[in-house]
């Protein structure tokens, strides 16, 4: 053991059967079979088994196995729901994974603070529901509630379908408790709106992508629930008519639009036509499309949907669209945007960019794109989707599976990300997989203090290696980023 604490060449079998001791059987998960199933996570990203599953029940638990990892300098992914698409919950070789699986449920709903107290494994759609059986709502909302947990969704700060109206994880989050690599507990599950009594600590965990330290439990901000939704779809020339369509929507509706997604030609073809994953509600092909959706106290949300439509008509804006009856109808015109989730054996290998830029920016920058990938012969089909009200798309390119081929394509992506001022991550978080181009977003000055904060939080480099942060030998992009 060093003067640390650290005892750097301590077999992890040591540390293993030390976790059993304090987690007991239940706690420590070691057959071949259990470790495969905790690999990786659904970004595709190939992870090998860990040496160890930890499963703590408890804040306490938690704590105890981070000082023993600390101790044996045992390096730990930590894991929810696995539903990420970056591959930061993915294992490397020679770690533990730490899953909040038995860290789970509700622990109180305060109705008159408007807040929900829920530990970190639970899964986001448990808490959607508990909240709405007491008439308020949990806003942030994903295609993976069912399974994505709090802890997850805190660590990447998700995005979703709401962030139009009540904004990330980040801004739904109003206390945190987590566990530090060397095992010290900090908890501030605080239910203050307003407490500017120092830096607002929670907000470097959120986000943080498991590389700082571990969420254990959480108060999350609830909003009332309104009575009445309406859904429609519309059908729009171009980009630039949906984006004087939400601006239209605005001045209509204010803050009471809850989504409003857009789906590009190629992407709607893709899911409508050219497979079965769903069909399209209308007869003929156009420029744009458009999925809103608005809530009201008064129950007539469908009929101040229907004015918005008749405004757009007169104006020639819009060029066709539907306005669901029910909630079966909404439901279908929802699965054309989710349908994303469900492309990927149909669509065969390809890259799955989560691009962020300004929202006024955001059709003339999937121009700029689909120009650049035309001219690249290992780019094939491109799919765009996204939410547009937040600048954020989704672009699926398509190639021939070879990691050369891979490589070319996000360099041509993110360097135009970059010209643009852009995000390489809009919502998905950096994981593994783009790692090595955080450097198009991120100045060097602005890397050096990430990692700063994370010498000082884990010393050791324990928590969640190579996430985030790539490994020291990868070929990394750190760009110069050219000032707007
Ligand atoms: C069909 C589908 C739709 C999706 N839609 C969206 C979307 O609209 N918007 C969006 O933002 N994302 C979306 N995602 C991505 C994914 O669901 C989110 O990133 C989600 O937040 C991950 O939650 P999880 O519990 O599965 O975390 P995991 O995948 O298990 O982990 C994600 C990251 O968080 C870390 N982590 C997990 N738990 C903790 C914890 N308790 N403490 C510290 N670190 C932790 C992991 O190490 C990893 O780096 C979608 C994914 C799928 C499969």
């Amino acid at each position: 053991m060093d003067s640390t604490g650290i005892q750097p060449n301590s077999a992890p079998k040591a540390a293993i059967s030390e976790l059993t001791e304090t987690l007991g059987p239940n706690g420590v998960l070691t057959t071949p079979e259990d470790c495969a199933r905790y690999a990786t996570d659904q970004s595709g990203l190939a992870g090998t088994p860990p040496l160890a599953v930890l499963r703590p029940a408890s804040t306490e638990e938690m704590s105890q196995l981070m000082a023993i990892c600390h101790r044996h300098a045992l390096s730990v992914v930590p894991q929810g729901g696995r539903t990420g698409l970056s591959g930061g919950a993915s294992c490397p070789a020679g770690v533990v994974a730490v899953t909040t699986e038995r860290l789970t449920g509700v622990i109180e709903i305060d109705e008159e603070a408007m807040t929900l107290t829920a530990w970190a494994g639970t899964p986001l759609e448990t808490v959607q529901e508990a909240a709405r059986a007491v008439g308020l709502e949990y806003c942030v909302d994903i295609g993976a509630r069912g399974t994505a947990t709090i802890g997850g969704t805190i660590a990447t700060n998700a995005g979703g379908i709401r962030v139009l109206q009540r904004g990330m994880t980040r801004d739904n989050v109003l206390g945190l408790e987590a566990v530090l690599a060397d095992g010290s507990v900090i908890s501030r599950l605080a239910k203050t709106v307003k407490d500017n009594a120092g830096f607002d600590l929670k907000h470097l965990f959120i986000g943080s992508e498991g590389v700082l330290g571990l969420v254990t439990r959480a108060v999350l901000r609830l909003h009332r629930q309104v009575p009445g939704t309406a859904t429609a779809l519309l059908a729009l020339p171009d980009h630039a008519a949906a984006l004087h369509c939400l601006n239209l929507a605005r001045s209509m509706f204010g803050g009471r639009i809850v989504a409003f997604e857009g789906m590009w030609p190629d992407y709607w073809d893709f899911v409508c036509r050219e497979t079965t994953l769903t069909s399209s509600p209308l007869a003929d092909r156009y420029g744009f499309y458009v999925l809103i959706e608005i809530d009201a106290e008064t129950g007539r949300a469908e009929e101040e949907l229907e004015a918005l439509f008749t405004e757009l008509f007169e104006q020639g804006i819009a060029l066709d669209g539907v306005l669901a009856k029910s909630g079966a109808e909404a439901q279908a015109l929802w699965k054309l945007r989710e349908a994303v989730g469900e492309v990927d054996d149909a669509f065969g290998p390809h890259i799955n960019f989560d691009i962020g830029v300004s929202p006024s920016a955001l059709g003339q920058f999937c121009e700029a794109a689909d120009a650049r990938l035309a001219t690249l012969p290992e780019a094939g089909a491109v799919l765009k989707v996204g939410h547009i009200g937040d600048g954020n798309v989704h672009l699926l390119v398509a190639h021939d599976g070879r990691d050369i081929s891979e490589d070319r394509i996000e360099s041509v992506i993110y360097e135009l990300v970059r010209d643009w001022h852009g995000a390489v991550t809009a919502e998905h978080g950096i994981g593994r997989i783009k790692a090595r181009w955080i450097g198009c977003s991120r100045s060097p000055e602005e890397l050096t203090l990430m990692r700063g904060l994370k010498a000082q939080l884990d010393p050791h480099g324990l928590l969640n290696p190579g996430a985030l942060f790539a490994a020291p030998d990868a070929a990394c992009h750190e760009i110069a980023l050219k000032q707007p």
